[in-house]
């Protein structure tokens, strides 16, 4: 009998925006693709421009619509990719899409991305991780339509003082600076905000706690941006990394 081959769904990492920002294994899986669910509102449409894949924008759809093109897509034996911003793994809400599948008995795979955290921080050419000042980044957001654990409220990850990527709470920026000023970082805590990072039409706005909520109001930011605060933006601290201290072993380097 005749057996159709059948492939993984692959939940691939698109990257933040600009389109060499993929890796060569997700660029690969989209232009062998016969079928591509992308998340138009934030992924680069660049990306599926031109391949010989059926396209869809899920954005548009609710889970059960684009469920059905990529459960059916499976059964006919076509290779199935859902694309999604950044890496899948944060705000992706694939989760469900994995258990929806996993109850279908169909194989998936996830191929990882450059989340905007990181794409925000290069763009702002900065180390998030500083020898003596931070040896940690949190991604976190401020609670809004979607509640976070009131453990993990930014007041109380502000205590921490370390680096903190906030995605998802631009338009609260008033109550994002609130909340990481009662929880402890000084007012003087350098904070940057990135619009579409990498894009072409990239706007970065630099501040400090006092002050960039209203820079903010005063840029044209809105929305897709990342918030970028903690002590190890601020450039002066001139402690060096052991890394390429001479006196240090080399084998990590
Ligand atoms: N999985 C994605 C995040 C999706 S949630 C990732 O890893 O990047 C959507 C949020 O991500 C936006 O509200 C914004 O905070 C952030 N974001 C996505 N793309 C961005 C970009 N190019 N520049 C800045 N922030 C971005």
């Amino acid at each position: 009998m005749n057996q159709v081959k059948r492939y993984p769904v692959c939940f691939v990492g698109a990257g933040p925006g600009d389109p060499e920002l993929i890796t060569l294994k997700g660029r690969r899986l989209l232009d062998e693709a016969d079928i591509v669910v992308y998340a138009g509102s934030l992924v680069n449409v660049d990306l599926v421009r031109n391949i010989k894949a059926e396209c869809f924008d899920s954005a548009g759809l609710d889970l059960p619509e684009f469920m059905k093109i990529l459960v059916n897509g499976y059964y006919e034996g076509k290779k199935v990719v859902r694309l999604h911003t950044g890496d899948p793994a944060i705000y992706g809400a694939i989760r469900e899409q994995m258990q929806w599948l996993d109850k279908e008995h169909i194989p998936c795979e996830l191929i990882p991305g450059v989340s905007s955290a990181f794409a925000a921080a290069a763009a702002l050419k900065k180390e998030l991780t500083v020898p003596e000042v931070t040896q940690t980044v949190i991604l976190t957001r401020q609670a809004g339509r979607t509640p976070v654990p009131e453990k993990e409220s930014l007041r109380n990850l502000a205590s921490i003082g370390a680096s903190m990527c906030i995605f998802l709470s631009v338009a609260m920026i008033e109550t994002v600076i609130e909340e990481l000023t009662c929880g402890g970082y000084p007012a003087d805590t350098p904070i940057a905000v990135v619009e579409k990072a990498s894009w072409p039409e990239e706007i970065i706005v630099q501040g400090t706690l006092a002050d960039i909520a209203a820079k903010v109001r005063e840029s044209a930011i809105r929305k897709t941006a990342m918030i970028v605060v903690g002590p190890a933006l601020d450039l002066t601290s001139t402690i060096a990394s052991k890394l390429y201290d001479t006196s240090f072993r080399h084998e990590y380097r």
